[in-house]
């Protein structure tokens, strides 16, 4: 979901935007409110902002309800024993931006659209990067807006092609040729359908699955196949780039074919970070992936070939991202894996913290090293990413007190040297290291960031490694951020834009 402001950056990590889940019952006298609640918790972590549901009844009333914070916060027991039906749909948010505006419920989501010719309920995971331009055609043609996101110009363009009438797969199949984005996105009709549609390059996973007893079958929607096995489900199938699947309490499970692109562009960091380490997305198992990307760190590591270092090595994750690429590359390199980092899970949202001072004393409440396994070691630091770098440079100190010979740093992403304008939360290129040092120091650009933070040595992943360790091809994966090739026209036109404003400003 995009905000038209300028967003704060919370964390040292690239950060999600939103979860999906829906479900629809053929057992019209069956609540399905506590499949959302296991679904939704089971998809915290691509939004803690804030929780919703949209349910619709026989009647054809659709009940929303949403509301800042956690799932198990938001819906609690009495809140979902007074929610009754028997098709749904859910979303957890993340918000770019805390300030009070965008924490309203209007900025949440189900976004539930009614008015005399149509209702329905929409939840929407991904970003459409032109929608002012499609906001101002609909202003124009009399539409009024109640919030400044991309969620509702969707939702009032779905509306604005509802006119006169009631084939949904009309209305979607016309809605997705004009929307360039990245979305995975689930519809809740007031007839109770669910209409799942995943943008035609495919940049957010969607996924369907059954769970059939001798009195009902019941059908899911979710962002990834986690939510899914939370709730008993088999697991059906991904939905395709560019596909509309409608999942119907009457008719089981529909789908159609949209647009077929002629190359997909999945968000690799939904492998490397997002996405949880149990979910499968487009065939490959996250945490496989994960632990693949460690291998090919190790397999390609010179300082592996001295004996001296592999004698006293430790490999050690930064809990939790680096844990599984850790894995893999202390299996790799036959080096002991050992966690010399304890994580407080009880420090929440640290890196909120305004100032540099602030943030140094957030990271040693979040981390603290355990001088017993790390004394006199060198250190194979795993970590997925270095975003900012100012958190890696920290981490390193922190290892360094604790006595460690020397600390490695080894990520298993290649360097983040361009934003992403399709829905990930990242700092502009000069507040991303590794796209100022780039633009600083040229092909030494690597050298430069390891001596910023602190490190011994440092070591990415190659785009190559991370197309074979997530066994997809380049033309399967977004790598916008790691290359500077988008994918989208109007991402195109967009970065052509801020080039000449930014030339203009220049001369
Ligand atoms: S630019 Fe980077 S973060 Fe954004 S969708 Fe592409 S790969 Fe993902």
């Amino acid at each position: 979901m995009r905000l038209n402001t300028k967003v704060s950056i919370k964390e040292d990590k690239p950060l999600e935007h939103c979860a999906v889940f829906g479900v629809a019952c053929d057992d019209i006298g069956y609540s399905i409110s506590r499949y959302l609640y296991s679904g939704l918790i089971a998809l915290q972590h691509r939004g803690q902002e804030s929780t919703g549901i949209s349910i619709v009844n026989t009647g054809g009333h659709i009940f929303t309800y949403k509301r800042k914070g956690l799932v198990s916060k938001v819906l609690n027991n009495k809140m979902l024993s007074k929610f009754w039906g028997n098709v749904g749909i859910g979303h957890n948010r993340y918000a770019t931006t805390g300030s009070q505006e965008f924490s309203s419920k209007d900025y949440m989501q189900p976004f539930h659209l009614k008015n005399n010719e149509i209702e329905f309920s929409l939840a929407f995971n991904g970003t459409i990067p032109n929608y002012a331009d499609l906001k101002q055609r609909l202003e124009d043609m009399g539409r009024v807006f109640i919030t400044n996101t991309d969620t509702e110009v969707i939702a009032q363009f779905i509306a604005s092609l509802a006119i006169g009438t009631d084939d949904w797969s009309e209305i979607l199949r016309m809605a997705s040729k004009f929307l360039d984005g990245s979305y995975s996105l689930v519809i809740l009709t007031s007839e109770a359908d669910i209409y799942a549609i995943r943008d035609p390059l495919g940049f957010k996973p969607l996924c369907i699955g059954e769970l059939k007893t001798d009195k009902r079958n019941i059908y899911f929607v979710s962002s990834e196949s986690c939510g899914l096995d939370a709730v008993g489900a088999k697991f059906i199938r991904d939905v395709e780039p560019g596909e509309i699947v409608h999942l119907s309490h009457q008719k089981a499970i529909h789908s159609e074919m949209i647009i077929k692109a002629d190359r997909t562009a999945l968000c690799q960091f939904e492998y490397v970070y997002f996405s949880r380490p149990d979910s499968i997305i487009d065939g490959v198992s996250v945490g496989e992936a994960r632990v693949r990307l460690g291998i090919n760190l190790a397999k390609s590591d010179p300082l592996l070939k001295n004996p001296e270092f592999r004698e006293n090595a430790i490999v050690v994750p930064v809990p939790d991202s680096g844990r599984s690429a850790a894995v893999g590359y202390a299996i790799e390199s036959k080096i002991p894996y050992v966690e010399g980092l304890m994580k407080n899970r009880y420090v929440w949202r640290t890196f909120i913290m305004p100032g540099q001072k602030k943030r140094e004393s957030a990271v040693k409440e979040k981390l603290n090293p355990i001088r017993s396994v790390i004394d006199g070691k060198h250190v194979v630091l795993l970590d997925d990413s270095i975003v900012r770098g100012t958190t890696t440079a920290q981490i390193i100190n922190l290892i360094r007190e604790a006595g460690a010979k020397s600390v490695n740093v080894r990520i298993s992403c290649p360097p983040v040297i361009r934003p992403c304008y399709m829905g990930i939360d990242f700092p502009t290129t000069d507040e991303l290291i590794a796209g100022r040092y780039k633009r600083l120091h040229g092909d030494n650009f690597t050298e430069e960031i390891r001596k910023k933070i602190g490190a011994d040595s440092l070591r990415y992943q190659t785009i190559e490694n991370l197309v074979n360790g997530l066994k997809k091809n380049k033309n399967q994966l977004c790598m916008a951020c790691l290359t500077g090739e988008y994918p989208l026209k109007s991402v195109n036109k967009i970065i052509e834009l801020e080039q000449s404003i930014s030339s203009d400003r220049k001369s």
